[in-house]
């Protein structure tokens, strides 16, 4: 049994703030701590559970949040970036399930640190008219591999918006949304706890799982937050310019369609 576990950090019990994924403070110093241990317990449920294999990619911002060194040795890692598929970078059809862990509900939802893939460019992204979480965008790429979500940690409004989308998954709450930059958490030990348990659960519950399918081709429509960003975004070959911030591709599936949002995030950035 092979698990593949993407690993954000917005969605991890103790983290509520910006400055907590930020890396050159402190607090961002004891937040990567932290995620790294919300994946080993994800990593040491899964073995629980019957898996063989489990390889984690770090998915939140620089990509080289988890501390190697403290890493549960029987998973492998893929770190760093720029890596294709970003989020999902490594996932092939050779696994039977993708977890997500310490992750958060999309842009302009009232969750904590609610944002889709760059919160600096993206204030909204929709495929085929699907208003999309990096959840459901990257479950969509892995059920386009035909591999199903079967675990999701992060906040409430996490399992909102995104439990439902992938049928036979299992939710761990472990904090529930105040406000964008606010929560009542469960103690990272508690935490943990609950993650292994249901890390474990979930890799029992593959044969129910269903992959989530983002049907082809796909239409990806972007609001950018500002007029300057649709500008720079709206010079590329193939973009259609749908309002004073908003941007359209017309793209074959859903891989193309993450590939446009990567290629947007990155010149956004240049934006600064
Ligand atoms: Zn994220």
């Amino acid at each position: 049994m092979r698990i593949f576990i993407s690993a954000d950090i917005e969605g991890v019990a103790g983290v509520v703030n910006a400055q907590q994924g930020t890396p050159g403070n402190p607090e961002y110093e004891r937040a990567r701590r932290l995620m790294t241990q919300e994946v080993n317990a994800a990593i040491a449920g899964a073995f629980d559970g019957g898996a063989t294999y489990v390889l984690v990619n770090d998915s939140h911002g620089p990509m080289v949040n988890l501390i190697p060194e403290d890493m549960d040795p029987r998973a492998e890692c893929i770190i760093g970036r720029p890596k294709p598929m970003n989020m999902t970078a490594g996932l092939d059809a050779s696994f039977d399930a993708v977890f997500f862990t310490g992750y958060h509900s999309g842009a302009g939802r009232h969750g904590v640190l609610s944002h889709t893939v760059s919160g600096f460019a993206f204030q909204g992204i929709r495929i085929n008219g699907i208003e999309t979480a990096e959840a459901t965008l990257y479950g969509a790429y892995a059920g386009s591999l035909g591999v199903p979500v079967a675990l999701l940690t992060g906040d409430d409004r996490l399992a909102e918006q995104c439990h439902e989308t992938f049928p036979g998954s299992v939710m761990v709450q472990v904090k529930t949304a105040l406000g964008h930059r606010s929560a009542r958490a469960l103690s990272p030990e508690m935490a943990r706890a609950r993650i292994r348990e249901g890390a474990a659960q979930a890799v029992r519950a593959i044969p129910g799982c269903t992959p989530y399918v983002i049907p082809p081709p796909c239409r990806l429509e972007v609001d950018l937050a500002t007029v300057a960003m649709a500008d720079l975004c709206g010079a590329v070959p193939g973009a259609e310019r749908t309002g004073p911030r908003g941007i359209a591709f017309e793209c074959p599936g859903i891989t193309e369609a993450q590939q446009w949002i990567g290629v947007m995030a990155t010149m956004c950035g240049t934006l600064r």
